[in-house]
């Protein structure tokens, strides 16, 4: 039997994944993760991935209209979850996040920070302190406040894991997202900086940098032909990412596989260029 399905994954590498993609490892059951902007895109994804293999998931997002869609999708997946509000750059939303986590999940062990806004698309000298504020404030501070209010609960469970959503633009600055990608590099160095003081705790933090990836976020860069075009040439593997190929890589990171991971960045960009 066993030789038959491994004969079949050697023949067969389209099946072999199919199949794979129903044998998730259960190896976070018993963990709570909360996962922001988790209501679509790349958040939902990673909060199916980490459901999967067994967390039970706080999903949240602005809108809780959008929060009720993906409870009530995730749970039609048999996942275990709960959701609400949260505006990330609002200190009462982050909060009521923590909180509501704590009272009916008795706890937090993971935390994927996942928002992120960009309210100006141009010339980087034409962005004014209030873009700059709100760019910083949700998508820069708001990670570190967050992953600051998780620590104390992640201590008393003994440890946990925190990733950011960074980007590739955090590595070569996007023309026309000047301020948005600058945020994005300070993730990288927020993720370094975290590192060694969450490490006293048995707390992993580390950052995942995606390339493009088809969501409503990017709509930019894929709906123009021409535009994606010019993407595609600067990937290796000649497609858009999809939202599941970033959420597979959070969950490991979150998992126990990656133990002697802390402070990394992943980038998976089917083979963009990155370097700072
Ligand atoms: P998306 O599909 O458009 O989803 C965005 C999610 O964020 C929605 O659930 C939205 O729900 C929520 N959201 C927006 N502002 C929020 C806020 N202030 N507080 C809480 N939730 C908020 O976007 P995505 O492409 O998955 O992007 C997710 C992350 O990936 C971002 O950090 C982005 O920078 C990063 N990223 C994306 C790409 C890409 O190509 N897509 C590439 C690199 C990095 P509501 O409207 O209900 O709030």
């Amino acid at each position: 039997m066993l030789k038959a399905v491994t004969r079949c994954l050697w023949s067969n590498p389209v099946a072999g994944r199919r199949m794979m993609s129903h044998h998730v490892p259960q190896n976070l059951s018993g963990k709570v993760a909360i996962v922001t902007a988790s209501t679509d895109g790349i958040g939902l994804a990673a909060a199916e991935a980490l459901g999967r293999r067994g967390a039970h998931v706080v999903v949240s997002s602005r809108r809780q209209a959008n929060v009720d869609k993906a409870v009530s999708l995730l749970r039609s997946k048999n996942i275990k979850v709960i959701g609400t509000t949260c505006n990330v750059g609002k200190a009462e939303d982050r909060d009521k996040l923590i909180n509501m986590t704590i009272e009916q999940c008795g706890g937090v062990d993971i935390l994927v920070s996942n928002a992120a806004v960009n309210p100006f698309f141009g010339n980087i000298l034409e962005s004014t302190e209030e873009v700059w504020d709100k760019i910083l404030g949700v998508n820069v501070k708001a990670s570190f406040l967050l992953t600051k209010l998780v620590v104390p609960h992640m201590e008393k469970r003994g440890g946990g894991s925190v990733v950011i959503v960074s980007s590739v633009a955090g590595y070569q600055p996007m023309q026309g997202l000047g301020p948005y990608s600058v945020s994005k590099t300070a993730l990288l160095g927020l993720t370094r900086a975290l590192a060694p003081d969450l490490a006293h705790s048995n707390i992993r933090i580390n950052c995942v940098a995606p390339g493009i990836i088809k969501t409503r976020f990017s709509a930019a860069l894929w709906e123009n032909e021409g535009v994606l075009e010019e993407f595609l040439k600067q990937t290796s593997i000649k497609r858009l990412g999809q939202p599941e190929d970033i959420g597979g890589v959070i969950a490991f990171l979150c998992s126990d596989e990656a133990s002697y991971i802390t402070g990394e960045t992943i980038t998976v960009t089917g083979g963009m260029n990155c370097r700072l």
